[in-house]
């Protein structure tokens, strides 16, 4: 953690005029209040109150008045304002007039999993893959949609997008993100970042870092970055798949391996990949936890509808990575669930619990499914497999009757959390859209 004084040194050598103190609500909002860096220190010191219940999900109005602690390990300056009024960027934890961490900040969900972690002698590493499109605007700037290249995987001539990629994976470096690859994904527009793992808070930071980075360089660009998980039918939507692994805080080891286990893992790592699947259905409701994330999880587009495991198999909701000889500290499992509509910190915090569960009741995975799942019909199997929800009402019963996920939570963002995503859900519910208009309007 670098001291006050440290910060000081960095924010005249580059001339910082403002700080944007950021936090994100239940659903994975980020919010920000700006202030001028004279007041930083006072800001430590006493921290920055707000009225909470003017936050999603975050409190009613009796019980409203909060502060925000900032957390400087995460000071960055934003490269994109860097020539105009230098701004900083630190994320805050969120705190209660009591001084009491406050129990419905996503932040302090993912700090009290990682302590459960932290008890049994685990660190919880996490690397995401975020995907997005890009979208052009029209000549008032209004994003329409439709998707800025036409080009596929891994394509370059046709990729539009490549010099913008550029851009972001300049500002992610300078904002202290390690970028392992970018690439052109499947669908028309569609477009991947993929950047180092690291510790689960820092990846999540991270992953809103970049959220908040593509948005805005693709804005400079006259683009308009989506991560909305299934912005177009017919074609791939976005995912946020997410490596996962143990490291055990007494040696730094990589618990998931064991060169003489079955696919190089360890008992730690089936154990948790059992949890993963024992949970999958909760776990749904807060790893793709919208109305348009379901319409991401159907067969064909290279999403998990199935609730299995496999080596090789890339149909599956979980999948072991193929690692290179020689490298079996980088042994991972990969959750490919989630999308970027997530609250990552959330989305973290529900998986790990899950794991660890699966790692207390020493519960064993069953058989990997190896045959491809997205063409498949699931009544020819010869094993039944359970489904992933169908759609997030689903998924909310399922997290509502999952006591692990749902304590994962705490009751506190566990209800708001409920609340604000059954209100999504009542309101698509009561929607008439174009489908049932062209489907029904002219034959009844
Ligand atoms: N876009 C796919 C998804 O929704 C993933 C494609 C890929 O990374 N191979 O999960
Ligand atoms: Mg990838
Ligand atoms: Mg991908
Ligand atoms: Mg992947």
């Amino acid at each position: 953690m670098p001291t006050f004084e440290e910060i000081w040194a960095r924010i005249e050598a580059e001339n910082v005029r403002f700080i944007r103190l950021q936090f994100t609500d239940i659903v994975g909002h980020v919010k920000n209040v700006t202030i001028p860096v004279e007041k930083l220190e006072d800001a430590i010191t006493h921290g920055v109150w707000f009225d909470g219940s003017s936050i999603e999900g975050f409190a009613r109005v009796a019980e409203s008045d909060m502060y925000l602690k900032p957390d400087l390990s995460t000071f960055a300056i934003l490269p994109w304002e860097r020539r105009e009024q230098a701004t900083a960027r630190i994320i805050c934890d969120v705190y209660t007039p009591h001084g009491d961490p406050f129990p419905g900040d996503p932040r302090e969900v993912l700090r009290r999993a990682l302590a459960e972690a932290a008890e049994l002698g685990f660190g919880y590493q996490t690397g995401p893959e975020p995907e997005f499109f890009l979208f052009k605007r029209d000549a008032s700037g209004r994003p329409i949609l439709e998707p800025h290249d036409g080009a596929g995987y891994f394509d370059e001539s046709t990729d539009l997008g490549l010099d913008v990629r550029r851009q972001m994976v300049n500002a992610l470096q300078a904002l202290g993100i390690e970028v392992e690859a970018t690439h052109h994904e499947v669908a028309p527009g569609q477009h991947e970042i993929d950047f180092r793992y690291d510790d689960a808070l820092r990846t999540a930071d991270n992953v809103v870092t970049l959220r908040i980075a593509v948005k805005t360089i693709s804005q400079r660009n006259g683009l308009y970055a989506s991560f909305m998980p299934k912005p177009i039918s017919g074609i791939n939507g976005s995912g946020m798949h997410t490596h996962q692994s143990l490291v055990r805080l007494e040696t730094g080891e990589n618990a998931f391996v064991d060169p003489h286990g079955e696919y190089g893992l360890s008992a730690i790592a089936r154990w948790f990949i059992a949890g993963q699947l024992a949970h999958a259905r909760a776990l749904s409701a807060v790893v793709a936890p919208t109305v348009n994330s379901y319409k991401r999880l159907v067969p064909g587009y290279e999403a998990p509808v199935y609730v299995s495991w496999a080596r090789f198999n890339r149909s599956a909701l979980i999948r072991v990575p193929s690692i290179s000889t020689g490298r079996w500290q980088s042994t991972r499992v990969e959750l490919r669930s989630p999308d970027p509509s997530a609250n990552p910190y959330l989305a973290f915090a529900a998986m790990l619990a899950a794991g660890l569960d699966g790692i207390r009741r020493q519960l064993e995975p069953p058989p990997p499914a190896e045959e491809d799942l997205f063409h498949l019909d699931a009544r020819r199997l010869s094993r039944p497999l359970e489904l992933l929800p169908n759609s997030l009402a689903e998924a909310l019963d399922a997290l509502e009757s999952d006591e692990v996920i749902a304590s994962a939570l705490g009751p506190h963002l566990l209800s708001r959390f409920i609340e604000a995503k059954r209100r999504e859900w009542d309101d698509y519910r009561a929607h008439v859209s174009t489908w049932e208009i062209e489907r029904y309007f002219e034959i009844f």
